[in-house]
């Protein structure tokens, strides 16, 4: 749990979240600013900042076969998971998320 972090204190029970799963490793929740008919976010249990300040390999498996799971789970077919690493690449909360988009055509590339 790391101080001032939104996504640990989601993960803690003290901000309330629309979750769409939860196991030991991952919690997956609703975004509160949808993207698209369907916008799940799947975050690490363990706090890591971003994708380039992960220190070990596992939790990318955590976070990118949790996302898989609750894409079965909503009975998505076709979506997209996206992990944008650093300001400039669109990442506003700093514990590393997958985005699972879907519901909508997406365009490629992104904007
Ligand atoms: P990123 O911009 O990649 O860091 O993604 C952060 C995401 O968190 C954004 O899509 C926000 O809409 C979403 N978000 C921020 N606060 C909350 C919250 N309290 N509950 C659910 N999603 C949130």
């Amino acid at each position: 749990m790391a101080h001032d972090c939104l996504f640990c204190k989601i993960i803690a029970g003290d901000i309330p979240s629309n979750k769409a799963a939860e196991t030991d490793k991952i919690l997956a929740f609703h975004d509160i600013a949808p993207q698209a008919p369907v916008h799940v976010l799947v975050i690490a249990k363990r706090h890591t900042p971003s994708v380039s300040e992960t220190p070990d390999n596992a939790i990318f498996a955590d976070l990118m076969g949790g996302a898989r799971d609750v894409a079965k789970q909503l009975n998505l077919e076709d979506y997209r998971i996206i992990l944008n690493n650093g300001a400039e690449a669109g990442q506003s909360v700093f514990h590393m998320h997958a985005h699972i988009l879907a519901g909508r055509p997406l365009l490629w590339p992104p904007g």
